[in-house]
Order: C-alpha cells, then sequence, then structure tokens
C-alpha cells in the first residue's frame, strides 16, 4: 500500500481539490481495513463539474476525429506505462487476485480506448443524395451533449473505460462518478486524464449515490445519464431523466442462464462453469449462476461441479495463486450468505459445496446450490456473489422457457455438440448475448447489453458509439 501514492482529489476542469462533505471509509474487502478515507463532492462541487464539463463541449465537440483518437490512443497507453500500479490499486481496492486486475483487466482496458479510437474515424450512416429533387439530403453523427456516467464497484476501470471510451470519442463531455467504495482508479486516472484531455472534457466527482450521484442526475446541464448499476437505481435513472428528458443508457443486472444439453461435453462444462460462474467471486452481471442441466448428464454435472469448485483456490497468503477475491463489503457477503441461507432451507434444496463465509476479510466460498426448482428465489434473483445453482429439465422446450422465465436478459449460454440444437436455442433465447459451449467472454468489437430489466444501451463496439452520438439530418436546398 505505501508502494504507490494514493489520489483523493476530485477533478473538476483542470483543477484538482479535495471533497468537500462526508468523509467515505475505503475499506480493504481482504481484511475488513481502511485503506484511507475520501471525502463526498459537495453539491456545489457537482455543479461546477457540470459548469466545467458544458465550457469544454463547445470546444472537445467540433475536434476532429482524428484528434479524439490521438487523445483516446495516448490514454491508452499511459495506461500501459502504469499498469501495474493501475492493477495493484485495483486490487486493493476491491480484493481482486492480482493476476487477475494486471492480466485479464488492463489489456482489456486499453484495448477499450484503442478499440474506440479506430470506431470513431470508421462511422458508416446512410448515402447523402437527392431524395427529394432538388435538394441535397446528409446525415451527420454528432455529441449529444454533457454525459453523467456512474459506475460500480464490480470493475471500476473497466466500467470506466467503458463509459469514458465511447463518450469522448463521440465528442461529449463527461461527468464521472465512480461507486463510493470503490473510487481509488477513478482518481488515479483523474491525474492522467487532466495531462492527456483538454481542461473539463471529463471531471471525476466521488460520493455516495442517494447524495452525489442523485444531485447529479437531477442536474439540469446534463443531457444524458449512463449508468451500470443495479435495477432500483436504473428506475430512479429514469425518474430523474424524465423531468429534463435526458437519454439514458442503463446496464442493469443479470442472472445469466446456462443451458447443459445431454450431448454436452460435461468435463468442457465444468471447466468452464468452474471459470465463469466464479471469475471476480460471482460479482459479475454475466456471471454463469444459473445452470439447467438435462436430466441424464445431471447427476454427474452435479459431482463433477461439485469436486471443481471446491478446488478454486482464495485468501491464500501468495495472492498470484489465487483464482478469485473476496466480495467487495461485509453487506455483500451477508447479502450472499442471506441467500444461500434461505435456500438451504428449502427441503429439495442441497449445498454440495461452499455455503458459508471464511474467517478473514469480506471473503464466502464458492457454492454449489443442487436441485434447486425454477420458483425459488435462489433461481430467480440475483446474488452478485461466488453462488451456482443447478436444476434439472427434462426437455428443450421446457429448459428455453425456465430460461427466458426471468426480470433479467443480459447474457446466456447453450453448451451441447449439436450446433443445429445450439443455434435453434439461441434463436429463442431473450438475452442480449448468447455464447455456444463457452460463456462470459466479451470483446471490445462485440456488443454489451442487455434485454428486459437488464436495460438497454450497449457498451462496447461501434454501437456504444451510436448510443453516445446523435443521428442529424441536414438538407441543402439547390439554387
Ligand atoms: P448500485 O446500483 O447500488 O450502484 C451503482 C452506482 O450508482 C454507484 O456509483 C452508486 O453510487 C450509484 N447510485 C446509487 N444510487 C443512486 C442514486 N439514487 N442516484 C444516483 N446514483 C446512484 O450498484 P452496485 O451495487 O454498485 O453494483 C452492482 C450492480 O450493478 C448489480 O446489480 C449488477 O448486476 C450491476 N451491474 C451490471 C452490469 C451490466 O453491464 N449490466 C455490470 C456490472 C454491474
Amino acid at each position: 500500500m505505501d508502494a504507490f501514492p494514493l489520489d483523493s482529489g476530485l477533478l473538476i476542469g483542470s483543477a484538482f481539490e479535495a471533497g468537500q462533505e462526508t468523509m467515505e471509509p475505503i475499506l480493504n474487502p481482504r481484511t475488513g481495513g481502511l485503506i484511507l478515507e475520501v471525502a463526498e463532492a459537495s453539491a456545489g462541487q457537482v455543479d461546477r463539474a457540470v459548469e466545467a464539463a458544458r465550457r469544454a463541449f463547445a470546444g472537445w465537440s467540433r475536434t476532429t476525429p482524428a484528434e479524439r483518437a490521438a487523445a483516446l490512443l495516448r490514454i491508452a497507453d499511459r495506461i500501459e506505462a502504469e499498469a501495474d500500479a493501475f492493477a495493484a490499486l485495483e486490487a486493493l481496492n476491491c480484493g481482486k487476485p492480482i493476476n487477475a486486475a494486471r492480466g485479464d483487466e488492463i489489456p482489456a482496458i486499453t484495448d477499450c480506448y484503442r478499440f474506440f479510437a479506430g470506431a470513431v474515424r470508421t462511422q458508416h450512416g446512410q448515402a447523402a443524395g437527392e431524395y427529394l429533387a432538388g435538394h441535397t439530403s446528409m446525415i451527420r453523427r454528432d455529441a449529444i451533449g454533457v454525459v453523467a456516467s456512474i459506475a460500480p464497484w464490480n470493475y471500476p476501470l473497466m466500467m470506466m473505460a467503458w463509459k469514458l471510451a465511447p463518450a469522448i470519442a463521440g465528442g461529449n463531455t463527461v461527468v464521472f462518478k465512480p461507486s463510493e467504495q470503490t473510487p481509488l482508479t477513478a482518481l488515479k486516472m483523474a491525474r492522467l486524464l487532466a495531462e492527456v484531455l483538454p481542461e473539463g472534457v471529463v471531471n471525476v466527482v466521488t460520493g455516495r449515490g442517494q447524495t452525489v450521484g442523485n444531485h447529479l442526475i437531477h442536474h439540469p446541464g446534463i443531457d444524458m445519464i449512463s449508468l451500470t448499476g443495479d435495477v432500483a437505481t436504473g428506475r430512479k435513472m429514469l425518474d430523474a431523466a424524465a423531468k429534463t428528458v435526458k437519454r439514458t443508457h442503463l446496464e442493469l443486472g443479470g442472472k445469466a442462464p446456462v443451458i447443459v444439453f445431454d450431448d454436452a461435453d460435461v468435463a468442457a462444462v465444468v471447466e468452464g462453469l468452474r471459470a465463469f460462474s466464479f471469475y471476480n467471486a460471482g460479482q459479475d452481471c454475466t456471471a454463469a449462476c444459473r445452470v439447467y442441466a438435462g436430466r441424464k448428464i445431471y447427476d454427474r454435472l452435479v459431482a463433477d461441479l461439485t469436486s471443481a469448485t471446491a478446488s478454486i483456490t482464495l485468501g491464500a497468503e501468495d495472492d498470484t495463486t489465487n483464482e478469485i477475491g473476496p466480495l467487495i463489503s461485509q453487506r455483500q457477503r451477508d447479502r450472499v450468505a442471506s441467500f444461500v441461507n434461505r435456500a438451504r432451507e428449502l427441503g429439495h434444496v442441497e449445498i454440495t459445496t461452499g455455503g458459508e463465509a471464511m474467517a478473514q476479510g469480506f471473503y464466502y466460498r464458492p457454492t454449489v446450490v443442487a436441485g434447486a426448482r425454477q420458483q425459488d428465489e435462489i433461481v430467480r434473483r440475483e446474488v452478485f456473489g461466488p453462488v451456482v445453482s443447478i436444476t434439472p429439465f427434462d426437455d428443450v422446450d421446457q429448459a428455453v422457457a425456465w430460461a427466458n422465465d426471468s426480470d433479467y436478459g443480459l447474457a446466456s449460454s447453450v453448451w451441447t455438440r449439436d450446433v443445429g440444437r445450439a443455434m435453434a436455442t439461441a434463436a429463442q433465447l431473450r438475452y442480449g448475448c448468447t455464447w455456444i459451449n463457452t460463456h462470459f467472454m466479451l470483446v471490445n468489437e462485440m456488443p454489451h447489453g442487455g434485454l428486459k430489466q437488464s436495460g438497454y444501451g450497449k457498451d462496447m463496439s461501434t454501437y456504444a458509439l451510436e448510443d453516445y452520438t446523435v443521428v442529424r439530418h441536414v438538407m441543402v436546398k439547390h439554387g
């Protein structure tokens, strides 16, 4: 922790200043100990951040795509140059294993900025032409304005990249609020961004949702709200947006179904679920958490997944051996434990491994809940922890119906050796993404986003650039 300085200043325009409101404790999830306290922004500071973003908009929105691309490439290079420090800070604040933060997340984050640097220079649209005699019509894609970007705690630096890169590529300016639990990498990023970008293009304010976030989303100077967070928080964004008809971009929760047919390669399924259900301690809205297994392979899948899950390394002294970390907070750990405890009380359910907190920090053991039924809470509600339910099914129609019977619609997967069955099943699933014989894999070229109460709006891909820009028609009368 002493190896690198910790930034706690808000970025407003080009100036760094301490928050003027309540001190928020930032805890180390491995130990529960205090890392440091970060002061919340006051309403006046949020107002000044919005004003700075509004002032910067006129200039930034008129830069060329090449100029914005150059800035995004410099951001990626600078993160890469400090990759070890960013990864160490993210690992400290979130409890992530250092190998996951450094090896998985940082490369995906730099690639995100680089993807949007390229994407903004190659945007497509309808051909200009004379759609009315004597008039030429053309389509423009322009910036929306000032975006309030509000991020969750599960992937702080990556969510910042997903939100900032398409927004500033599109010519918008931003007021960014990290989660009150995980502001440290955002505050370090603020230093970097202030050096690379013109004054006010990105501003960073810290604080809780009900105070700082609430003031920000109701601000009349905000044109668009972008949230990754809970469904309940998403509803608040919609209420706030209604007053001045702000645009919204909502990435909310998930409860990903995993359909495993009897002909699937069970060893590959087990290896996949061991990784894709428990990565980031299951604090992932695409986590493979709701398994439906064909009746013939159900017993073997439960047995093999149970032993594979029990072999996951966590809480080890040597962090380079850890595969997953703790949960973000005691509250989140207690929430996960209460879901599992309520499931345990059901007569038909068996906790085949895990099912308990560990003595240190906010750790919870990776858990398999076998024999769960479609109406059980553990199958229906988002746990956001290292917990997988398994439910046997009898035929494909039942599996698809149960998979779709959810308020959520973010991610899903189908496991089978029969390509026709895989395609037919994928076509029926009401999810923003369906993986076949894998799960969880994301690439910056492809969109990520949901249906139903998982929200709308895409992260990553050219679709995100579309979401953060507006289509305009310009018509010229001849002569
Ligand atoms: P959360 O909704 O509690 O908080 C998310 C952010 O919203 C935080 O920065 C918080 O301060 C802010 N916020 C909360 N209340 C607010 C208010 N009234 N006004 C303005 N801002 C407010 O979510 P969380 O607990 O940080 O994150 C976990 C949730 O995020 C899970 O439900 C998870 O599924 C979801 N999530 C979704 C995706 C996705 O891509 N769909 C990705 C990651 C996380």
